[in-house]
């Protein structure tokens, strides 16, 4: 992980844009590099391009998509921005709100009209978690496996050279921080040197490192980590090194829905449909639907670190065809029960306790209850459902800094000359901790930064490409 002079190096063959990263942010600028006219490389060191997108839900935000309009939510780039700020307490970084508030929406119609990329107005995302507007797409397969195999075909149709097990080890540059070139290692230890007229990052955060995390993010540094096995914080560490700014670097997305111990997210639409949690004394301990990710620390914080979503028939119905939860259901996670006293059983909590609980709850229908959750669904009603959950850091929101043609910035706010960053290696939108994490944030800084990176890049590289 190191930068090494640009003059010692001998490249062995040269591109206009390479790209660090192969997840949704790597392809969809590869994708707009492409529609830019040139021809980008892609170098993933994985087998496969999967990244902590693919392990995702496949739910990302955007305002004013087309697919909005066509359902008729009424919502634009003022409002998203609005609701980051409000989210955040105006603590989001300026630049990188700004860009995802305005442009995400036409990326997404840019992927779905010119690469067949389809991201669907998901319904069941009602407003909740901080956003004012239902503003959740996904592809057909609402997952980030679908949402990946959508964007890797994308780029077999564009023609994109994309070379998976190639590590990228270490940069050329020179003096004042312009890249050269990079160095890729190959599963067989062999390695190659690689020209490039400009460089994205596009290989995500640091949540696998867990030194950076301890530095950065000292109150995870115990948490389980359940993202992408690989995100080492290259791009922050290079970025650095080459005088780019690291900002926002305590911030993350947290989640607390893992099932446990299947390792497989459930979607928060269990909660939104009125599903709630309880811990092990079968009381609940927080409104679920305040903040999507700051309930990862405080379900590690509830007895036993663990907590039970429990629903009912009605909930499962409106769920059941969400590939995740059909996940857990075939592999028997689910506990179930006939009545109160059978589910507290079967999951082991005081049935008094959840019997109060329900009560608590279905006095709350149609107002506040005392977390400040507004039960506007349905009672819950047996037969009861529930899964274990813990919680775990997903992913780290903070990064380098950017201008708003995605390129890498200092302290001092000048750009560097070539370097962009999208995704999870940028700066996100969190503002500061876990609680300003908007549900869809993630992906959506991955299409729109590495829409806007690609582009961009592709103009650096001098072949005249107009923005997108
Ligand atoms: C379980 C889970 C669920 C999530 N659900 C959602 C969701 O529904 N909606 C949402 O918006 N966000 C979600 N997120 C967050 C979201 O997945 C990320 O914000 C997003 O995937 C980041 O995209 P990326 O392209 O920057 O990174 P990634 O998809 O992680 O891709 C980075 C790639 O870079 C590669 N790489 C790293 N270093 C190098 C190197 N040195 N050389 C070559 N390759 C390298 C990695 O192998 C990886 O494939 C979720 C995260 C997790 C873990």
């Amino acid at each position: 992980m190191s930068i090494i002079p640009a003059d010692t190096a001998r490249f062995e063959a040269t591109v206009a844009v390479a790209i660090v990263g192969g997840g949704a942010c790597g392809l969809t600028a590869a994708l707009a590099a492409r529609d830019a006219g040139v021809a980008p490389l892609v170098l993933e060191q994985a087998p496969h391009c999967q990244g902590s997108s693919y392990m995702s839900l496949g739910a990302l935000c955007a305002a004013g998509t087309t697919a909005q309009l066509r359902a008729g939510v009424a919502d634009d780039a003022e409002t998203f921005l609005a609701d980051i700020l409000a989210r955040t307490g105006g603590a989001a970084d300026a630049v990188a709100a700004r860009l995802i508030a305005t442009r995400a929406g036409s990326v997404v119609d840019w992927l779905a009209e010119r690469h067949d990329v389809v991201f669907e107005w998901d319904a069941g995302w009602r407003p909740a978690f901080g956003h004012s507007r239902a503003r959740l797409h996904a592809t057909a397969g609402r997952s980030g496996a679908d949402m990946m195999s959508r964007l890797a075909d994308a780029c077999d149709r564009a023609g994109v050279d994309v070379v998976t097990g190639a590590r990228v080890t270490d940069l050329f540059a020179t003096g004042d921080g312009t890249v050269r070139g990079l160095r890729v290692r190959r599963p067989d230890g062999s390695c190659e040197d690689i020209g490039c007229a400009a460089l994205v990052l596009a290989s995500c955060g640091f949540g696998d490192n867990p030194d950076m995390i301890a530095r950065h993010i000292p109150d995870m540094r115990e948490a389980r980590y359940f993202g992408w096995e690989g995100n080492r914080g290259d791009a922050m560490r290079w970025g650095a090194a080459l005088g780019g700014a690291l900002t926002h670097m305590d911030a993350y997305q947290g989640l607390g829905l893992l099932a446990d111990p299947y390792g497989i997210d459930v979607n928060p639409k269990l909660l939104i449909e009125g599903g709630i949690q309880i811990n092990a004394r079968g009381a609940r301990f927080a409104n679920e639907l305040d903040d999507v990710s700051g309930q990862g620390a405080r379900v590690m914080r509830e007895p036993g670190g663990f907590s039970w979503v429990v629903y009912d028939e009605r909930i499962h119905r409106a769920c059941a065809d969400l590939p995740q939860y059909r996940a857990l259901l075939a592999l028997n996670a689910r506990r179930s029960g006939e009545t109160v006293a059978a589910l507290a059983d079967a999951i082991e909590v005081p049935e008094a306790a959840l019997r109060q609980t329900l009560a608590e709850v279905a006095a709350a229908q149609g107002g506040r209850d005392a977390f400040g959750r507004r039960f506007e669904t349905p009672c819950l009603a047996p037969p009861l459902h529930a899964l274990r959950v813990v919680g775990a850091l997903f992913h780290t929101q903070g990064g380098l800094a950017i201008d708003p043609t995605a390129r890498v910035v200092r302290e001092d706010g000048a750009a560097l000359a070539n370097l962009f960053a999208g995704g999870g290696a940028a700066v996100g939108i969190s503002g500061h901790g876990a609680s300003g994490y908007l549900p869809g944030a993630g992906l959506s800084a991955a299409i729109t930064l590495g829409a806007i990176a690609g582009t961009e890049a592709a103009r650096c590289a001098g072949d005249g490409a107009p923005a997108t």
